[in-house]
């Protein structure tokens, strides 16, 4: 049985579906605190099967023993997590005891049922300010913020957790930026209030709930001036856990990977493709540059393709078909 912790967020709830279709068992664990009950509904849709759920929170010993005691759990995929970069600059604390404290909990509870297979949710926010593109595993670390410093500090935990026990089968994942839906357009992303990242942000601008965009920077040493990222479709992220849980056990020692393309877009790019895919206008304005962003960032995603026998499949347009097609079925997301 998987124990997937997090399992009703965005990511999460897409990778129930793959880890469904690839034959696992699993079980969800989650608080609730940043998605709803709703989205599992959905799952159970789209899958025809219930879903196993226990809600509690990862800093809880007794939450977290309580779905070991229920359930033979040999694996865990740990999405549970808080993602939000402004709101941690404003919060440290509950970004580090959410994020830290709750995997501490988690870790040392598998520890005491014996179950040491982790697949852990890492960020390719650990790079910082790359120095070069495309990213590989090996480019050194480095954070500036303490949403960052969660992924970063985590990362390390597990490295040395396998130090202390090299039984312990480890796949650190570091997605790029995780766009789209599942294709039913019944479960997406659902940011609570305003979105902070660029797709929900257009999607919802195209559907009318903003009246433009605001283009973080116009003067960045790329193609048309905007930043560029390697944006990659959730439903190809989802399937990078199932490919880790295959591979995990003949594990040796912490695998790092990249989850991306390998292709960067710009926020114009992006402008251009979604109103491609929508048929929707997405008015915009040039803006200041946001505080802490980068230029350029995209994987290289060869290591995962060796390691993991894992690329990924879908372009653009479908990124953005996906998108639309969730937002406006959608359009106040699960409420
Ligand atoms: P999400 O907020 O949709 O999902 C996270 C889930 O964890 C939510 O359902 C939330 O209720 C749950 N959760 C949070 N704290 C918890 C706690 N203490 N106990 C139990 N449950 C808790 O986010 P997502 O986009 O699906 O991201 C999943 C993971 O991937 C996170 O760890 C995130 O940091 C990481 N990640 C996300 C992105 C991205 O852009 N979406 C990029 C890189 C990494
Ligand atoms: N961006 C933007 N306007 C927005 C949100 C984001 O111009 O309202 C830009 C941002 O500056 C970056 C890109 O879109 O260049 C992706 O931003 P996002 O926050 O989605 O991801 P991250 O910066 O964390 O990679």
């Amino acid at each position: 049985m998987v124990l997937v912790t997090g399992g009703a967020g965005y990511i999460g709830s897409h990778t129930c579906i793959a880890l469904h279709q690839a034959g696992f068992d699993f079980l969800v664990f989650d608080n609730l605190c940043n998605s709803s009950l709703e989205s599992l509904k959905r799952v159970e849709k789209i899958i025809n099967k219930k879903i196993k759920f226990v809600e509690g929170d990862i800093r809880s010993k007794e939450n977290m023993q309580k779905a070991f005691e229920m359930y033979e759990i040999d694996s865990v995929i740990h999405f549970a997590g808080l993602k939000a970069v402004g709101e941690s600059v404003e919060l440290p604390l509950k970004y580090y005891d959410n994020n830290i404290n709750g995997t501490l909990v988690l870790l040392e509870v598998m520890q005491e049922y014996n179950c040491k297979k982790i697949v852990f949710s890492s960020s390719a926010t650990v790079y910082g300010d790359p120095h070069t593109t495309p990213i590989k595993e090996d480019f050194p670390l480095s954070c500036t913020n303490p949403y960052g410093r969660t992924k970063l500090f985590i990362e390390e935990i597990l490295r040395d957790v396998y130090r202390a026990d090299s039984d312990f089968k480890i796949v650190i994942l570091r997605y790029f930026n995780p766009v789209g839906a599942h294709q039913s357009g019944t479960i997406g992303e659902d940011p609570n209030g305003k979105p902070n990242n660029l797709m929900p942000f257009i999607a919802q601008t195209a559907v009318g709930k903003h009246e433009f965009l605001s283009v973080f920077g116009d003067d960045y040493d790329t193609i048309d001036g905007t930043g560029v990222r390697d944006y990659i479709h959730v439903v190809d992220l989802a399937q990078g856990h199932v490919n880790s849980l295959q591979k995990i056990s003949s594990l040796d020692g912490v695998l790092t990977v990249n989850l991306g393309t390998g292709n960067g877009y710009s926020v114009l790019e992006m402008v251009a493709a979604f109103e491609k895919a929508s048929g929707k206008k997405v008015a915009y304005k040039i803006a200041p540059r946001r505080e802490g962003d980068i230029a350029a960032c995209f994987a290289d995603p060869a290591y995962a393709k060796e390691v993991l026998g894992w690329s990924a499949t879908k372009e653009l347009n479908e990124m953005c078909e996906d998108s639309w097609r969730w937002q406006s079925n959608n359009p106040n997301g699960y409420n």
